[in-house]
């Protein structure tokens, strides 16, 4: 009886619970060291519609995209906003013009910006004052737009002088790889419905110091937009390192541990909680592998439990700044003859950005990894509220309480738990339409987290609890 009593999952009303969850007996019973109340939890199986977008897309018209963005010769940030054909001014104006054509399939939801600001000198990397733009397609949610999905690469290239505005600077696979898979979702996704917004940017500055993004999370910031999650693709344009070996079907993922916003006093509870590896982006990270790593997408997504590549910066970061759930993804192995580099032959050695060290066929599958991910999240519910665990009495149960979210197509909602040394969640207890439950297992042992469910079944992201006293 005292095994069948661990099990056990007490609800603090009396309302109906599904045979499954009262009796709790664990899929994963093969693996006797976590039993527990729940449900194995097992991956989101693509559905028939995401099948299809993701097959939409397309890695010749990526190759494409790619090699007409490496055309216009260099799109250094400080080089010419006016030629009409080399220069960053030229390569905004295409990308303009390419989702605009995307917009104009998506029956008047999708609209597209040109997100401009006039960014004062910032020596080294910006000497003089310059006009940076970000090229930004919204596709408005059908039933919860104010909840809002950014995928984004960076348009803007640099050679081997951070400065040096004229020189050719290709930038096929730092970053038009990214832009390309940034494009190419907003032009399959145009005609769809998602419940929530998908905003698909091509941002500018980066290479300067990812002075574009850092305007876009501050427009939201101020805005006070919903971001809920954040993804740049920045150098996704090769499977191939530099020693020749080839990895065509891994994308790593780096998502930090430790908020890069985090307050003091959010310190304090971390520390006290042992959160270290629960922050929003880690439960970000997770929810990917959980949608994105499967037969439709042919990838996996190895995740990186860094904020970015050692002592290395992205445009995820001014997301995270404003606290903002965001994670990087980059191709597996980087070759650093082939980025930030003046297009050169040294020593019988190709040095330079250029399409033809891009695979495209790579691309096209980092771009399904971020197609299922920012699907799956805009027609899912969002991450829960104000999750809590009540701390007002010591007890070895778990009392845990959150707050209804708002959306139409909410059904219910899941606690997932885990070892604390396991990665990644292990059990999911239906607990309906509610917004508490009691769990007999000890939140001293073990982590929780809560996730919505939709009315169509799909699974939002875990928000992990904070105290409640
Ligand atoms: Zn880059």
């Amino acid at each position: 009886m005292a095994e069948e009593r661990s099990r056990r999952v007490f609800l603090s009303t009396t309302a109906a619970l599904s045979a499954a969850a009262l009796t709790g007996v664990p899929a994963g019973a093969e693996e006797p060291d976590v039993r527990g109340p729940g449900e194995r939890l097992s991956p989101q199986r693509p559905d028939a519609e995401l099948r299809a977008i993701l097959r939409e897309i397309d890695e010749h018209r990526i190759e494409a995209t790619v090699r007409r963005l490496a055309g216009f010769g260099t799109r250094h940030t400080l080089s010419s906003q006016t030629d009409p054909v080399r220069g960053i001014g030229a390569a905004r104006d295409w990308i303009f013009a390419e989702l605009t054509k995307s917009a104009e399939r998506s029956g008047g939801r999708m609209t597209v910006e040109l997100q401009s600001y006039l960014q004062q000198p910032a020596p080294p990397r910006i000497p003089v004052a310059t006009t940076i733009t970000n090229v930004v397609a919204t596709l408005r949610g059908a039933t919860t737009p104010e909840r809002v999905y950014v995928v984004s690469g960076h348009y803007d290239s640099r050679c081997s002088d951070p400065v040096d505005a004229t020189k050719d600077a290709p930038g096929a696979d730092d970053d038009a790889s990214g832009v390309a898979v940034a494009m190419e979702l907003a032009r399959v996704l145009a005609t769809r419905r998602p419940a929530a917004t998908i905003v698909f940017a091509a941002v500018a500055g980066e290479e300067q110091g990812l002075f574009g993004a850092r305007h876009m999370a501050t427009l939201y910031k101020a805005a006070g937009t919903n971001v809920q999650a954040m993804f740049t693709n920045d150098i996704v344009g090769s499977s191939k390192a530099d020693d020749g070996t080839r990895d065509p079907r891994t994308i790593r993922l780096f998502a930090e541990g430790v908020p890069t916003s985090e307050t003091p006093a959010q310190a304090d509870i971390r520390r006290a909680v042992g959160g270290e590896n629960d922050s929003p982006s880690r439960q970000l990270a997770r929810f990917v592998r959980s949608v994105a790593e499967n037969d439709a997408t042919g990838m996996t997504v190895r995740v990186i439990y860094r904020r970015d590549r050692y002592l290395r910066g992205g445009d995820h970061i001014p997301f995270l700044e404003q606290g903002y759930p965001a994670a990087r993804f980059t191709e597996p192995h980087e070759d650093y003859a082939h980025q930030h580099q003046d297009v050169r032959v040294e020593n019988g050695k190709r040095f330079g950005d250029l399409p033809e060290f891009c695979d495209f066929p790579f691309i096209a599958r980092v771009a399904r990894v971020n197609a299922a991910t920012v699907w799956s999240l805009a027609t899912a519910p969002g991450t829960p509220e104000d999750v809590r665990i009540r701390t007002n009495q010591l007890t070895n149960d778990t009392d845990l309480v959150w707050r209804r979210g708002s959306d139409p197509d909410l059904a219910g909602y899941e606690v997932v738990w885990r070892e604390t040394t396991a990665d990644d969640w292990t059990h999911a207890i239906k607990v309906g339409d509610r917004t508490e439950a009691k769990v007999d297992l000890s939140k001293d042992n073990v982590f929780f987290g809560v996730r919505a469910v939709g009315k169509n079944g799909r699974r939002g992201p875990v928000a992990f609890p904070t105290p409640l006293s």
